[in-house]
């Protein structure tokens, strides 16, 4: 039987800068069955409470799900994460007791 022995390699994550994060709202008021109405995908955390301000003008309705979806990339980093800002690059750089 062999062993696998597994290297630490450092990645960070971060935000694809080129695919825009998608915003959304969906109304669930209702008991067997919700509301239902989606705002669709929307440009920023804004326009969703806009378009939820307007459901609740029309419908009354205030219980919504919202959505915030990104897109991530893992980035091989050699030594410390690049993209930290100064204070989490210093706690990492702190040896642990
Ligand atoms: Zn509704």
């Amino acid at each position: 039987m062999s062993r696998a022995t597994f290297r630490y390699v450092p990645f960070t994550t971060s935000q694809d800068p080129a695919v825009e994060p998608e915003y959304s709202a969906y109304c669930v008021v209702g008991e067997a069955e919700s509301c239902g109405a989606n705002s669709g995908i929307l440009a920023g955390a804004i326009a969703v409470d806009d378009w939820m301000r307007g459901r609740m003008k029309e419908t009354g309705h205030t219980e919504f799900r919202r959505r915030f979806d990104d897109f991530a990339i893992l980035r091989r980093s050699d030594g410390l994460p690049t993209e930290l800002e100064r204070a989490r690059v210093e706690r990492v750089t702190v040896p642990s007791a």
